[in-house]
This record gives C-alpha cells, structure tokens and sequence, in this order.
C-alpha cells in the first residue's frame, strides 16, 4: 500500500513538474479590451499592452500553478521596475496598475517559479515588450495591417505578416464587440521557450478566419 502511495505521490510530483514547457507572453488591443469591459481611461490607448506572461505546455495552455507565492511589492528590485511596467502594462481597468499585476502574478507567475522569481518574471515581459524585433504594431503598420475603421482582417494575413518578422507563429485571440457584434482581434499572443527569450512557433490560436481590428472602442 504504501508502496503505491509513493508510485501516485512521485506520478503527481513528477506531472506537476512537467508542466511548465513555454511562456505564452499575451498582449491586448486596449481598444478590444475596452469596447467590452468598463475601462478606467477613454480613449484607450492604442499600443498593444501586456495582459500576461502566462507559462503553459503544449497541450495546455493554462496551467494551475502547484506554488503559491504571492506578490509582493516590497520586493527587492521590484520598484526600479514599476515606470517600466506603469507604461506596458497598465491596467486598463479601473484600479491601480499594481492589482493588476498581483492578479496576474498570483495567477500565473509561481507556475514558473522554479525559474524565474517575481522579479526576473516582469523583467522578462518587460524585456519582451521593449524588444523592437517584437513591436506588434510597428510590425503590422509596415504591412499596412494596421486597426482602421472597418476593414476585416484575414487570420493567415496578420499571422504571416508577424511570423514573417519574427520568424514564429503568433497566436492571435478575439472577443466580440459588443457595440457592433463583429469578432474582433483582441489579443496577440508571442510564445517563448521557458527560458524566456527565445521565441518559438504558439501552439494555440483563437480567431476564427476573418474579423475586426478596430482603431478604436466607437466602432
Ligand atoms: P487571466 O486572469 O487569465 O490572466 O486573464 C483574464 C482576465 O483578465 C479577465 O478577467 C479579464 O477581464 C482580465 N483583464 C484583462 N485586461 C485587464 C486589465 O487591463 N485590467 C484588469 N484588472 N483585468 C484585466
């Protein structure tokens, strides 16, 4: 019996373990966000925005993190990053931008802690949002893929025009706008090897073959 505890006991240890294969680094269209929850600022911005640094695996892209540690803002080397974060990931609800991040830290950052701490974790989406190779804007604007009014966008055309730059598959996540019912593009997602830096193909994708990417919420 105790025998084959300790078989579910290693099983389970070793499952939660082998969980964590790849960073899902997610950024929102703020105007996307905004057109369905109750936004703190308008007009919203328009710059792509970190929602989350999400570490996943290739069947599963949301993990339940086993550890539990918990933000703290107190600790070291967290405050040299706040501008930085104030800017890239703001919370665009209403709220300070910090119960944003303690959201999304909890949530999501002690599923890889065993290789980055809190801090290592923003830094790391901070590194990949300031990285002009990952400007998603600039990347779409040049490709003439820009938000507008009402153009619809094909699927394969933004994820080419991003893979082309970058050398991977984006993933891309849409919401529908509740003021014109069009799916929209709301996300875009960059996946990374757990080691944070390089970027490799997303095995996820969301958006149906044609929608919306709005230029703003009053569409
Ligand atoms: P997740 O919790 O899986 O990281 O992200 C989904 C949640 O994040 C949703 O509840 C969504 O409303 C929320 N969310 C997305 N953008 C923002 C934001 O800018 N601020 C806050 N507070 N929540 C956000």
């Amino acid at each position: 019996m105790a025998h084959i505890h300790l078989i579910l006991l290693s099983t389970l240890i070793f499952s939660v373990n082998a969980q964590f294969e790849l960073f899902q680094m997610v950024q929102q269209w703020p105007p996307a966000t905004c057109t369905n929850v109750l936004c703190a600022r308008s007009p919203s911005p328009t710059r792509f925005t970190i929602h989350g640094l999400w570490p996943a695996n290739y069947t599963k892209r949301y993990l339940v993190c086993r550890q539990r540690t918990k933000f703290s803002e107190t600790i070291q080397g967290f405050a040299a990053l706040e501008p930085l974060l104030t800017y890239h990931w703001p919370n665009l609800k209403r709220g300070k931008d910090k119960t944003f991040w303690r959201k999304e830290w909890n949530k999501h950052g002690p599923c890889s802690e065993n290789v980055f701490n809190q801090v290592q974790y923003f830094q790391t989406a901070l590194n990949i949002r300031t990285n002009p190779r990952y400007d998603l804007l600039a990347i779409l604007n040049a490709a003439k893929l820009g938000p507008t009014g009402n153009t619809s966008r094909q699927y394969q055309v933004i994820k080419n025009a991003i893979q082309a730059a970058t050398g991977k598959k984006p993933g891309l996540r849409c919401n529908v706008n509740k003021n014109t019912k069009q799916t929209q593009l709301h996300e875009i997602v960059l996946c990374f090897h757990k080691d944070g830096a390089t970027l490799i193909d997303c095995p996820f994708a969301d958006c149906p073959p044609r929608f919306a990417f709005y230029l703003s919420t009053s569409f």
